[in-house]
């Protein structure tokens, strides 16, 4: 292989692990490829345009998966310089300390990771000053300790979200500003980078003030002369040594061409699906089950939590235009009504009329759809799901995905919706409507057709799990395979449980963390 494709490191991917790893990595002077299949979001109106994004779909993979029963599969995911990150609502919450021991569910139990919080908690300051967190410490009751506040004040309520935040405490709850990530600076709206729209989750931003990937991350290190980006570059096969022990070479196809790299430490950061069927579509006479994976857990285990937008319509409007200020923990973990956790509450993006018009509608009485919207405070509510070595990812014979995915732990979440239900119903009287002010909470499903649960793959996880014992795990507690000397994963796909929390301040946590593991190994 010729010297000018020959490098140091190669990353593959640069969304939440690989662009953290890559800006980690790149002052270290060491030659650094990046390859990612995409190529940067065009920054164009419809970026913020909600029948773009969410009813055309147009920043979606095209790409076909299948399900169980060979039924196609439009994933919703990105492929993009940046990953997921350019598209993701930017919450960006730490683990609880909890979620790294074993933890009871009605379901089962959800297993220890191989390292403690401890372990984590420096990377995770870390992670929140590069991506810019803006959060109160010490307001959310399940927040781990940390070594450091917050870098940036949290983001301030609008009216309706505060009288919701008032209402809450009232009845004994404890709500929270949710931890950030926007370059927003309320002090100085004239020259703060974020102007606080409408279109931010689920939308890559505009105007670049979103502490996505690529604008954080994958663009400062490019600033190094020893960092170099290929997009459009999708790699399709890593081709081992004889003994198997290394990865030889980086398969990449490229404007129509095949092309090969290597590196003496390769990376790869995919996304926890594409990850584990690029192990999988790398099977070879050394590694007959797929690269790395003499354990067998290679795509198993697969978890995307389970997740519910919930519309609470009331009679009064919801004026309010950036609604993700507001979480609520306080069901977290068990409490004295129920003896097993139930999961999180916040919010998702404020909906309008045009992206519930996608799909067939099943209107509330006396409501139009962009009326509901109006109407509706949207909730995001997440539980956690399981690691079921049957919830797993596999490719067919031409190598393409097929995702296998049963829910489980399901009681929890549908415990949680009662109990917003409960909390919805006991708002204060409105002065206009008393409590008839409060119409029900509404499934988003019930008027978003299109919504194919399984296809919802934002929160994927799980797939190459890290562990110590090699017979459980493909990664060793440094995310590097067990079975080979040189290849790393760092994005989802480590996860041993999936908690249920968002999982990206934890994956850019951990790249930080296998970062510093990585300097050391490469001086
Ligand atoms: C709409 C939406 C909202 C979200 N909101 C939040 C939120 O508020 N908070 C939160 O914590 N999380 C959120 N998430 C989830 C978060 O974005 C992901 O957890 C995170 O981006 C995952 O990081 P990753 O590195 O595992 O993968 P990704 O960010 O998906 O990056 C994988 C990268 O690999 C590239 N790639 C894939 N296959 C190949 C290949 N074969 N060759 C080369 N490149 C390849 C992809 O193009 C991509 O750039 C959201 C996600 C979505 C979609
Ligand atoms: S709210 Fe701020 S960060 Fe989000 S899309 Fe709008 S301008 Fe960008």
């Amino acid at each position: 292989m010729s010297r000018a494709n020959r490098f140091d490191v190669i990353i593959i991917g640069t969304g939440a692990g690989g662009g953290t790893l890559a800006y980690a990595l790149a002052p270290s002077g060491k030659r650094i490829l990046i390859l990612e299949r995409g190529d940067y979001v065009p920054r164009e109106q419809d970026n913020w345009s909600t029948r773009a994004v969410n009813v055309e779909g147009k920043y979606q993979t095209k790409e076909l998966w299948r399900d169980k029963d060979g039924e196609e599969l439009h994933p919703h995911t990105n492929y993009y310089v940046g990953g997921n990150t350019k598209f993701y609502g930017a919450a960006l919450f730490r683990l609880r300390k909890e979620d790294f021991g074993d933890l009871r569910h009605y379901g089962g139990i959800s297993p220890a990771w191989p390292i403690r919080y401890e372990d984590m908690e420096p990377y995770y300051t870390k992670a929140e000053r590069l991506y810019q967190v803006h959060g109160e410490r010490g307001s959310d009751p399940t927040e781990p300790p940390a070594s450091g506040p917050y870098p940036f004040p949290p983001v301030s309520h609008e009216p309706r979200i505060q009288q919701l935040s008032d209402d809450l405490r009232r009845l004994g709850a404890t709500p929270f500003h949710v931890p950030l990530g926007i370059l927003l600076d309320e002090k100085n709206r004239r020259k703060s980078k974020c102007i606080r729209c409408l279109t931010c989750d689920g939308h890559p931003c505009l105007v670049n003030a979103k502490s996505d990937a690529q604008v954080l991350c994958v663009d400062p290190a490019l600033e190094h002369p020893n960092v170099s980006l290929l997009t459009n570059a999708y790699v399709s096969r890593l081709e081992t040594s004889p003994s198997g022990r290394e990865v030889r070479k980086v398969v990449v196809q490229r404007d129509g061409a095949t092309e090969e790299y290597s590196a003496d430490v390769v990376v790869v950061s995919c996304g926890a699906i594409n990850s584990a069927a690029l192990l999988l579509r790398s099977a070879n006479d050394r590694h007959p089950n797929g690269l790395a994976n003499r354990s067998d857990v290679v795509g198993r285990h697969y978890m995307g939590h389970v997740n519910s937008v919930l519309m609470a319509i009331s009679k009064c409007p919801n004026p309010t235009v950036f609604q993700k200020t507001l979480g609520l923990n306080d069901f977290y973990f068990a409490s004295k009504d129920w003896e097993y956790p139930m999961g999180h509450i916040s919010f998702v993006g404020k909906l309008d009329g045009v992206t519930l018009s996608a799909g067939a509608p099943r209107l509330v009485p006396g409501f139009t759809l962009d009326l509901m919207a109006k109407h509706s405070l949207d909730f995001w509510l997440t539980s956690e799901d399981l690691p079921d070595p049957d919830n797993r990812v596999t490719i067919d014979r031409e190598g393409n995905i097929v995702l296998t995915y049963a829910p489980n732990n399901e009681e929890g979440h549908t415990r949680l919706v009662a109990k917003l239900e409960g909390l919805m119903k006991q708002q204060a009287k409105c002065l206009a409507h008393g409590h008839e002010c409060h119409q029900g909470l509404f499934a988003r499903n019930l008027f978003v057709g299109q919504r194919i649960p399984l296809a919802g793959v934002a929160h994927q996880n799980g797939t190459i799990r890290f562990g110590r014992d090699p017979k459980t795990s493909a990664l060793d507690v440094n995310c590097k395979a067990h079975d080979l000397d040189n290849l790393y994963v760092v994005d989802a796909s480590f996860f041993v449980s999936s908690a249920a929390v968002n999982p990206a301040l934890t994956i850019m946590a951990n790249a930080l963390r296998v970062g510093d593991h990585l300097l050391e190994r490469l001086r």
